[in-house]
């Protein structure tokens, strides 16, 4: 018997006990999703076995015609979802879809200029310790103190004042869209290139639920398993031919060895559901269920436990909670959900007082849940539960009848029922 749960009880254990998390308790967290049976058989295929270097049709190993084909698909498939003329479906991850953009556009000691990691960036947009704060000189924008919205004056001003060679446009944890058209004008002024990071709003792009960047900017970078829904994983757009070239050399052989080649199947998948009338409805069920806990979260009960939304509301699919009028901190809050049943992440807000690994905020987001066929019923249900753990008045005798909710709920949208 060669059965992973015979062979290896201990990782098999480990899945199951992963497989049960997911199924019950109620998974919150901004940047997770629930990848489609297809998609994780798919990835889950011999294809991990084969050496492809290079792209469909040049390779440096015999017998890729199999994963020529599946590779072929996702570049197809992607391009058509996002309008792009070109696609690199390679990247490992998010980050390296970044590190290779970058690589491809600049030369170490080049000045970019990307959302501070404390106002929402990402840390692949310029974070010290990262590599893009390491190779680059990083000049970061931020959101303004009173709107909480990105500062596009600051963003010109700070374009004008530094000259830089790339502009990054995305976020982490930012609830509200950006201005694709001006950040172009701004890249255009300085003669900068502009690299939109999609990875958090790729799926509401696809079903046409967000403006799409790839009109405006040179380069779009993406996750494929966030809101997309897809096995983890980056790609790399752009409707440039002269970058597409350099791109490509830029992921292989310039940040990686073989692709893997059973992701990228996962990821064409991925990329024919996101193409569904379903996954529409899904998308819009998804920004349906963030309005529904934005609201909840900005009614005159939480503001007298001191707890708001940044900027009001939410145009994606996440809320950013301010909790720094509250008697909570980004900790103390998560650990109350996580206790209840809700996965969260604490999340440093704007201008955060309490030091990054304690935080002001919470980062509550629904594409997963909506994956998980939460209906906006559902969703009102999901934010009384987190507006009624969040205020002075929860107790021991609080906790236990809003656990019994959340598993009421779970119950009734079971997740991978056949697993
Ligand atoms: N870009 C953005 C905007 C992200 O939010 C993330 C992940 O959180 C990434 C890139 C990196 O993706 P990965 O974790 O796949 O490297």
């Amino acid at each position: 018997d060669e059965s992973l749960a015979s062979y290896d009880p201990e990782v098999h254990a480990a899945i199951r006990a992963e497989l049960d998390r997911q199924q019950s308790t109620l998974e919150l967290i901004a940047s997770e999703n629930f990848a489609p049976v297809a998609v994780m058989e798919a990835q889950g295929s011999v294809l991990t076995n084969k050496y492809a270097e290079g792209y469909p049709g040049r390779r440096y190993y015999g017998g890729c015609e199999h994963v020529d084909v599946t590779e072929q698909l996702a570049i197809s498939r992607v391009k058509e979802l996002f309008g792009a003329e070109h696609a690199n479906v390679q990247p490992h991850s998010g980050a390296q879809a970044n590190a290779a953009t970058m690589s491809a556009l600049l030369q170490p000691g080049d000045t970019i200029l990307g959302l501070d990691l404390a106002h929402g960036g990402h840390l692949t947009h310029g974070m010290r310790l990262n590599f893009s704060g390491r190779l680059y000189d990083v000049v970061a924008y931020h959101v303004d103190d009173t709107t909480y919205r990105v500062d596009m004056a600051e963003v010109e001003r700070l374009a004008l004042e530094h000259q830089p060679k790339l502009i990054v446009a995305g976020w982490s944890a930012y609830p509200r869209q950006l201005d694709f058209p001006e950040f172009r004008r701004i890249a255009d002024l300085v003669g900068a290139y502009l690299m939109v990071d999609m990875a958090h709003f790729a799926g509401l792009v696809a079903a046409g639920q967000h403006p799409n960047p790839v009109p405006h900017a040179d380069v779009v970078t993406t996750t494929t398993h966030k809101t997309l829904g897809g096995p983890r994983g980056g790609v790399i757009l752009t409707n440039r031919s002269d970058l597409a070239k350099k791109i490509n050399s830029a992921v292989f052989p310039g940040q990686q060895g073989g692709p893997l080649e059973h992701v990228i199947a996962a990821k064409a998948v991925g990329f024919k559901l996101a193409a569904s009338p379903e996954f529409r409805e899904r998308q819009i069920r998804t920004l349906q269920g963030a309005s529904i806990i934005a609201r909840r979260l900005t009614a005159s009960d939480m503001a007298e436990a001191g707890v708001s939304v940044l900027t009001g509301g939410t145009e994606v699919h996440l809320v950013l909670v301010d909790l720094r009028d509250s008697e909570l901190d980004g900790q103390q809050a998560e650990d109350r959900l996580h206790g209840i049943g809700l996965t969260v992440n604490r999340n440093a807000v704007p201008f955060d007082p309490r030091p990054p690994m304690v935080t002001s905020g919470l980062r509550i987001g629904t594409p997963a849940l909506a994956t998980r066929g939460f209906t906006v019923e559902d969703f009102a249900e999901v934010a009384d539960v987190i507006a009624e753990a969040l205020v002075p008045a929860f107790d021991e005798g609080t906790a236990s009848k809003l656990r019994n909710r959340v598993s009421a709920l779970a119950a009734a949208r079971p997740l991978y029922p056949d697993l």
